[in-house]
């Protein structure tokens, strides 16, 4: 993309009503734009990160065997009264009439909905185990809407449900939600770790919370800092065998982490040894339920068993925050001038600086490289605006692209350009051919699927 050509509405003030430094940057790197409280256009370079962790998403639930599907927004109020969430859900749901007169809803979840599928389609425990999922903007009306994406209104949220015959195949159910998760966070470049919490208005024993740490986050969390030594890497695993991801969510979920809400202090002392215990702040980015047969029954969702009996089907629920953990990256990963997006997620592979535009050997240059990282299959942002290289800079800072090539006549005419890391701020001259080559190594662990 020539920036020339692109849509980057960069902000030069801090915006005044942006108090986390995830809010500031997307507004200052025109991510996003407010439109009402807690709802946003999703600008070019902000779509373009959403996007990418839409398709990590995707990517990490069709591995562990989930099927993507997609929901409407809107739902019948009837749906809700079903399962006697009606009225329970309270102010956050955001109720609609039709022309009609009729009773509608802005989905906040979707627990009722793929209940209502359920029942429609399956009769059999042949047809067993199932777990739906799908990627759509829920609106939850929320008292307080801040930070930006982080807690919206309007917002994109991945939700899956599993549909199981009893307790332990829906317990593996849990467990290949855990893993996969897991998997997605890493693969954004974060640390998220599973926190035993309490269930809130969806339901269920069996709950998991997954936070990032940051000062900024809402829940208070205490935790064992073995944790934080913890990687999957690129560990294979085959969702089907029950032992082996059991076993990954024992690792994960034996050091001792829980938010606010379930910690225990005597626990805390008892079970970790004083040098490890920590308390931090947490941004939650992700839920898991067990919550057994609590709408299957009331909305009979039913299924016959191998011996001919009629039972309730076993669910759960598993939600991850996809507009939020734009945020939430952003809380990790920046220092004072700006995003530094993890190679996972960025929404550009490199940016590439021009530094005396219009000069014939500079530009065509800029060109080759240009088409060079695209031969390799990579994005890069070329700013070719007639800017002074400060100015370029800094907009590359902003908006924090992992790895910057500059491009100027002093260096060429030692035939070189420079490569400089974003997180770290070294540089390296080296021939645009190596840059290349150096760049596509650094990706080859991060091919997922192309955005645009
Ligand atoms: P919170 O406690 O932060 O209000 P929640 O527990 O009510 O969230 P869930 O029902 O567990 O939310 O939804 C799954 C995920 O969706 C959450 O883990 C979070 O990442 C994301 N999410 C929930 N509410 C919002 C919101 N208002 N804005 C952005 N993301 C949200
Ligand atoms: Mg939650």
């Amino acid at each position: 993309m020539r920036l020339s050509r692109y849509f980057l509405p960069v902000l030069k003030e801090n915006p005044a009503d942006a108090q986390i430094a995830s809010h500031r940057f997307m507004l200052r790197a025109g991510m996003i734009k407010q439109q009402q409280a807690g709802i946003y256009s999703w600008l070019p370079l902000g779509f373009r990160v959403l996007r990418k962790l839409e398709n990590i998403v995707h990517e990490e639930q069709v591995r562990a065997g989930h099927i993507p599907m997609l929901m409407p927004t809107l739902q019948p109020a009837d749906l809700w009264r079903e399962s006697g969430r009606y009225d329970d859900y309270g102010e956050e749901m955001l109720r609609i009439k039709d022309r009609h007169g009729r009773e509608m809803l802005y989905g906040p979840t979707n627990e009722e909905m793929i209940t209502d599928i359920f029942r429609a389609h399956v009769n059999s425990y042949k047809d067993l185990p199932l777990t739906l999922y799908h990627i759509q903007w829920k609106f939850r009306d929320e008292i307080r809407p801040r930070f930006g994406v982080m807690r919206g209104r309007e917002f994109f949220m991945k939700d899956g449900y599993n549909f199981d015959i009893d307790y332990e195949h829906a317990i593996h159910a849990y467990n290949r939600h855990m893993v996969s998760y897991l998997r997605t966070y890493e693969r954004m470049g974060l640390q998220a770790i599973p926190m035993r919490a309490d269930s809130g208005p969806i339901g269920g024993d069996d709950t998991h919370e997954f936070l990032v740490l940051a000062e900024t986050g809402e829940s208070e969390v205490f935790y064992d800092s073995a944790i934080t030594d913890l990687k999957l890497g690129d560990r294979v695993i085959d969702y089907d065998d029950w032992d082996e991801v059991a076993g990954i969510c024992r690792e994960w979920t034996t050091p001792y982490a829980r938010t606010d809400e379930t910690h225990d202090e005597a626990v805390f002392a008892a079970e970790v040894p004083e040098e490890r215990r920590r308390s931090a702040r947490g941004i939650e980015v992700g839920q898991i339920f067990y919550f057994g047969t609590k709408y299957s029954e009331p909305m009979g969702a039913m299924v016959t068993t191998e011996s001919g009996e009629r039972v309730p089907v076993h669910m759960g629920s598993h939600g991850i925050g996809v507009s939020r953990l734009v945020g939430a990256i952003i809380e990790a990963n920046h220092d004072e001038n700006g995003i530094i997006w993890p190679e996972g997620v960025t929404p550009f592979h490199a940016g590439i600086v021009n530094l005396r535009q219009g000069d014939a050997a500079t530009d065509a240059a800029c060109e080759a490289l240009y088409a060079g990282l695209k031969a390799r299959g990579l994005e890069a942002l070329y700013d070719d605006r007639e800017e002074r290289a400060g100015a370029k800079f800094a907009t590359m800072d902003l908006i924090g692209l992992p790895w910057r090539i500059t491009v100027g006549p002093r260096g060429l005419a030692k035939g070189v350009v420079e490569l400089t890391s974003r997180r770290s701020g070294e540089s390296e001259e080296m021939s645009a051919e190596a840059a290349i080559e150096r760049l596509a190594e650094i990706y080859a662990p991060h091919r997922g699927t192309p955005v645009f």
